[in-house]
């Protein structure tokens, strides 16, 4: 196995040091190491941080591969800095037996670029009325703890109960993507002063909170612990504000693009700016990111969802909803969170590591960047400027909201496991490394 040692990198922004990387895990750190690795790296002006794990994934394998295959993702997760990812269960066939789960844990296991913990369905192809096989997706070989019907919200009260008192057995977690239906049928984008500007069929903000506030109660009724997808209105930041004050164990995550965009975007009639949840306002954006920099929303989840160009280049009522994230998503956070002076590098190292990685239950990502812990971590150059160009991606698609904007921070390296996975800049060839 390759061996590497990176000179004067800076560990979470501290003081330049040295790492030595050998058999999968973090060798020594120290100034000027008297040591000998097989590649150098001159890390001069770049920064350490542990693997990013994300809790939202889509990587549309099995079933529409033509937006996206594990193999792609997981490309794309790398460039970005990702060390693991959760991949949703919204796939056809639906994630939700052993069978299935199984084969995404195996396809990224052979790809070897990013780890991929597969998410079960609560409901039977998210239907929303039968049990998927929890247990049986546990026991499996891709050993599932995440449970989504991501995509569609588990309205059913009866239902969610059930799968917070199966992820309390477990020490497992329900991740909810809340949108009360009723109140969301037609939605095209956030209701407010633009969509009656624009005479769009408008999805409130309360369709969002209103889930998130009863299963907040059902968590606290069960026990049983609640993740919140991609929360994306103030409300929804004071009701999770509310449960943590409480005690309770209630998680969040917030996507890059609502931490940077608005429903104004809409004004284009662009359908790349299609999304669910919506776009929201400039009070929400600035709600969210308070969140993230205070702790009330634990993690950034990417929210990635590729979709094939035609889905998403036609008219707006009829465009598929979703964006590409992976890799942006260091650089939308350093733009948002840390050049506005919200938020440290140890911020972000912990929002997009370490507690995406406690509540997924995964042993070894999210560790310390500490001699003796496995050797996930990115070099990121902050310094970096350029323009968002999509067709430079991994990702197997292009819908980016972000294309053609100036963003900061580059990932220059990702290790996973002591191997690289991205070298200056590029994806490296896995299998001779290995
Ligand atoms: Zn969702």
């Amino acid at each position: 196995m390759t061996t590497y040692l990176i000179r004067n990198a800076q560990i979470l922004g501290g003081a330049p040091q040295d790492l030595l990387l050998a058999e999968g895990v973090i060798q020594q750190i120290g100034t000027d190491l008297d040591a000998t690795a097989d590649v150098e790296i001159d890390a001069r002006g770049l920064l350490v941080l542990p693997g990013l794990v994300d809790l939202h994934t889509h990587l549309r394998q099995p079933g529409k591969e033509e937006a996206e295959t594990v193999l792609t993702g997981t490309q794309a997760a790398a460039m970005g800095g990702f060390t693991a990812v959760h991949a949703m269960a919204n796939t056809t066939p639906t994630a939700d037996t052993a069978e299935v789960v199984e084969q995404v844990h195996r396809l990224a296991l052979e790809a070897g670029y990013c780890d991929v913990h597969p998410v079960g369905a609560v409901t039977v192809g998210l239907e929303g009325k039968e049990a998927a096989d929890w247990d049986g997706m546990h026991r499996s070989a891709a050993a599932v703890r995440v449970f989504s019907d991501d995509g569609k919200c588990v309205d059913d009260a009866v239902m969610m109960r059930a799968a917070l008192e199966y992820a309390k057995s477990i020490d497992g977690v329900v991740a909810q993507h809340a949108q009360e239906p009723r109140l969301t049928e037609g939605a095209q984008m956030n209701e407010g002063t633009v969509s009656a500007e624009l005479g769009m069929p408008g999805w409130p903000a309360v369709a969002e909170e209103a889930v998130i506030a009863r299963d907040v109660a059902l968590a606290a009724a069960t026990g049983g612990r609640l993740h919140v997808c991609h929360l994306s209105t103030k409300g929804s930041v004071e009701i999770v504000r509310w449960a943590k004050s409480r005690g309770l164990d209630v998680t969040a995550e917030v996507t890059p693009h609502h931490l940077l965009l608005t429903d104004e975007l809409v004004r284009t009639g662009e359908a790349v700016y299609k999304v669910n949840p919506p776009l929201r306002t400039e009070e929400d954006v600035l709600a969210l990111r308070a969140a993230l920099a205070d702790g009330t929303i634990d993690a950034v989840g990417t929210d990635h969802a590729p979709h094939p160009e035609a889905d998403k280049t036609c008219a707006w009522a009829v465009a598929a909803m979703g964006m590409v994230g992976l890799e942006t998503a260091l650089s939308v956070v350093q733009q948002t969170m840390v050049d506005t002076g919200l938020m440290n590098w140890q911020g972000v190292a912990d929002r997009m590591s370490h507690r995406p990685a406690r509540i997924g239950r995964l042993t070894g990502q999210g560790r310390p960047i500490s001699v003796g812990e496995p050797a996930n971590l990115v070099l990121f150059d902050p310094a970096y400027r350029g323009t968002v160009t999509p067709d430079a991606f991994a990702t197997r698609s292009r819908n980016t909201p972000f294309k053609g904007l100036d963003l900061p921070g580059k990932v220059h390296a990702t290790f996973l496991r002591g191997t690289a996975t991205v070298l200056a800049g590029a994806l490296t060839e896995l299998g001779e490394d290995a």
